[in-house]
């Protein structure tokens, strides 16, 4: 059991950014408000993630490091209808699996904490513990157990900007909560519960935003805002392509095909489209049960999304050189 965790993690958990991902997704299922994340070395030596959300029930603490135990759906029906950005109740035990994790947490209506420890996948007995309300998960070591895997890590500084690049990612779509990034023990980024505007010019930089056309449209269930960036957004700016699917990250075909014909359409060129958009639409309009790091996701009607993200895009890019 222990190996087929091992090797599973491998799958959910290829470097410390995917665990962060899986913690700072926890956090926002949590209903958190105020979420801070503590690196250090890159995140190979430790990732830790404190929220302020719902917590975890001093009995529940050993369930949610056991794969497959989700408190999200109740049963396979539900994943049509799933709104959590977790569901398959592996994440935390994949990353328990390869480091050593303590997770501790205290509900709102806890009068103290309690934690939980498990090395190497093992878990000790539930203790009491100090803690407000809320939930910190901190991850030390990763792989230490795996050094096959550890092998592939690369530079602290390379791991670290995966690290940062996911933390942007899920702060760029989620402008009212309030994060903190600290690497190394110094601030990376320090951003308050503010407007989606503000967070992208927070986020992706004042020539992204003065470059910004903005974006809201809707067709029955499907709506979509954010922004494109205009031609005058320089190539020479780091890659801004930020698409969400119901508030995940995602790299979609169907989304890139349809930006890359709008701009060809109108600026009749198609290099570099920058763009930070959020697409929403009903639950079961979308599989996001594809992949294990729900990184690709499957439309039930991907030509009307696409019909719908192309005209939505052409009409704001037109709307500018009109
Ligand atoms: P999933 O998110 O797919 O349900 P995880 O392995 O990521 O599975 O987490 C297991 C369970 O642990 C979750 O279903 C949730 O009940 C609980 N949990 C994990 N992190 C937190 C957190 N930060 N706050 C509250 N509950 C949490
Ligand atoms: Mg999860």
């Amino acid at each position: 059991d222990h190996l087929v965790n091992q090797i599973a993690a491998g799958e959910v958990v290829e470097r410390p950014a995917s665990a962060l991902k899986e913690m700072l997704e926890n956090s926002l299922d949590a209903g958190s408000t105020r979420i801070s994340v503590d690196l250090a070395q890159g995140g190979i030596k430790l990732i830790r993630v404190t929220d302020n959300g719902g917590g975890i029930a001093a009995e529940d603490l050993p369930l949610a490091l056991d794969r497959h135990a989700t408190s999200k759906i109740a049963s396979l029906d539900d994943l049509e209808s799933v709104a959590t950005l977790g569901f398959r109740g592996e994440g935390l035990a994949s990353v328990a699996s390869v480091s050593r994790l303590t997770l501790v947490s205290r509900p709102q209506d806890a009068e103290h904490a309690h934690q939980i420890i498990a090395i190497d996948g093992t878990l000790h007995p539930v203790e009491p513990a100090a803690h407000p309300h809320g939930t910190s998960v901190e991850v030390v070591d990763l792989y230490f157990n795996t050094p096959a895997r550890r092998k592939f890590l690369k530079s602290e500084n390379t791991e670290y900007a995966h690290c940062a690049a996911t933390f942007e990612r899920i702060a760029l779509a989620y402008p009212e909560v309030e994060f903190l990034l600290r690497h190394n023990g110094k601030v990376a980024w320090r951003l308050p519960s503010q407007s989606a505007e503000d967070r992208v010019a927070a986020l992706l930089g004042k020539d992204f935003v003065a470059a910004a056309i903005p974006l809201d449209s809707q067709a029955g269930p499907l709506a979509l805002t954010g922004f494109v960036a205009s031609p005058t957004y320089s190539k020479a700016s780091r890659d801004a392509q930020y698409f969400y699917v119901n508030g995940r990250f995602v790299r979609d075909k169907t989304a890139q095909h349809a930006l890359r014909q709008a701009y060809r359409d109108v600026l009749h060129h198609d290099r570099h489209p920058a763009y930070a958009l959020f697409f929403t639409l009903e639950p079961s309009g979308v599989d996001v049960n594809v992949h294990p790091t729900k990184i690709e996701v499957r439309f039930r009607e991907s030509q009307a999304v696409h019909q719908f993200l192309f005209h939505s895009v052409h009409k704001a890019l037109a709307g500018t050189t009109a």
